[in-house]
């Protein structure tokens, strides 16, 4: 039984906040606050008709510390879920410290002004959180986040260690939409006309946005185009699996997304450095994000399912050579929205999150400092998986991928 207080009131929070409702034996008291009340609201009166379960809402900017600090205080949680943007997770780390509490969160922090996806910012405060006794955990979506378990879990069941790895990310969903992201656009458009990097013999090898692309047959979605780019996780699984001698990510674009893509960044739109626009300075990005269709909009709309996984090859523990295994979940956009009111890519990233927050007040996963997913036993989290409408299957492939 423990109280949580989530940050942050788009699709992602509305799931998990929704599933931390259905468990009310792990979750007794819910809290929510973001920047605009009237979303938190939103979400407490759903899930108040869905699961009958009262969610105090507030308002707070996250940015502020002294804020974050005071509704802390007033909550009074046992741990802070941060499902706001990648922009807050530094300020919202240093309330949690000043309140005394434990962070977890969903993706790495951004500086607004680079679209850099690093570690680094996070790992700094590891002393820090390990000096007062409290404990972070980063990353506690889909990618990062379950990515990450399914390769510790291959590690621990199947693999003595992995010399390759590929995340594949496919969201075969049809919003009906002609260009819309499915999180956050902002975030989406950076990660997305980003260079790729990939991991390679002991470093990181960058190359052009969407250089790379093979087509790949997904279960329960079809053929789809997939292309490499640079993900989070890449960084902390190639620190938690030394011995890895390739790691690549993968996810699935459709020709027109990458078409309208290709314009708006042609035409300057997807930049984020300021520029001066009637006297005012505006982030074309950030405009661009204004006028796109709210991701949390489009889960009436989306028919279809996403199936992401990891393919690792490495030397079996049972001493039987080299094997590679698939593990991968499959997820309904329509069963999600059914069950929680939003489209499969919150829900894939919102149940991880309430898992890891259960992880976390259950004292399953426990520790002074900062973690990744990579640092946490697999085994309840991978169980948790299948109870909470993530389910996963692994199988075993003929041999290494040969793209
Ligand atoms: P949304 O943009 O839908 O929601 C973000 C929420 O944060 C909004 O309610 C927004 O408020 C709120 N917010 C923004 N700034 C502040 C602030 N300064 N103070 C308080 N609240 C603030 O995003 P998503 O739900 O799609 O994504 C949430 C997070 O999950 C993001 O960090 C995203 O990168 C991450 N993510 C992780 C994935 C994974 O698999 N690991 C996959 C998908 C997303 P307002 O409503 O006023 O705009």
């Amino acid at each position: 039984m423990s109280t949580v207080l989530v940050i942050g009131a788009g699709g992602v929070s509305s799931v998990c906040v929704h599933k931390m409702a259905f468990n009310p034996d792990i979750f007794s008291e819910i809290h929510l606050a973001s920047r605009t009340k009237s979303k938190c609201d939103a979400i407490a009166a759903s899930v108040k008709e869905r699961a009958g379960v009262d969610v105090a809402t507030y308002e707070v900017d996250a940015e502020e510390v002294p804020a974050m600090v005071k509704l802390i205080k007033t909550v009074g949680p046992e741990l802070v879920v941060n499902l706001a943007l990648p922009y807050q997770d530094l300020p919202i780390m240093d309330a949690c410290l000043e309140a005394g509490v434990d962070y977890l969160d969903t993706a790495n922090y951004e500086p607004k002004d680079e679209a850099k996806f690093e570690y680094k910012w996070q790992w700094a405060y590891h002393d820090r959180f390990k000096e007062a006794g409290l404990m972070a955990l980063l990353g506690s979506g889909f990618d990062p986040g379950v990515t990450s378990v399914f390769t510790m879990w291959l590690k621990k069941h199947k693999l003595k260690t992995i010399r390759q790895l590929d995340i594949l990310d496919c969201n075969g969903g049809d919003h009906g939409q002609a260009f819309a992201t499915n999180f956050n656009p902002e975030i989406n458009i950076r990660e997305v006309t980003a260079p790729a990097r990939h991991w390679e013999n002991g470093e990181f090898v960058e190359t052009p946005a969407m250089g790379k692309k093979v087509e790949f047959d997904f279960e329960s979605v079809g053929t789809k185009n997939m292309y490499m780019m640079y993900h989070e996780e890449l960084e902390s699984l190639a620190k938690f699996n030394p011995e890895l001698e390739r790691a690549r990510f993968w996810m699935t674009f459709g020709d027109e997304y990458i078409k309208h893509l290709t314009v708006l960044q042609n035409v300057g739109m997807t930049r984020i450095d300021p520029i001066k626009y009637k006297g005012q300075e505006i982030i074309p990005l950030q405009f661009l994000a204004a006028v796109l269709p709210k991701p949390e909009t489009l889960g009436e709309t989306t028919k279809g399912n996403t199936n992401i996984g990891v393919i690792a090859t490495g030397e079996a523990l049972d001493g039987s050579g080299e094997k590679t295994f698939y593990i991968n979940n499959i997820c309904s956009h329509e069963a999600a929205y059914e069950e929680t009111g939003n489209q499969a890519v919150s829900y894939t990233t919102g149940v991880p999150a309430m898992i890891g927050s259960a992880m976390m007040v259950t004292g399953k996963w426990e520790g002074d400092g900062v973690f990744n997913m990579e640092e946490m036993d697999p085994d309840p989290f991978m169980e948790m998986l299948n109870d909470h409408g993530l389910p996963w299957q692994v199988k075993e492939m003929d041999g290494p991928v040969d793209f």
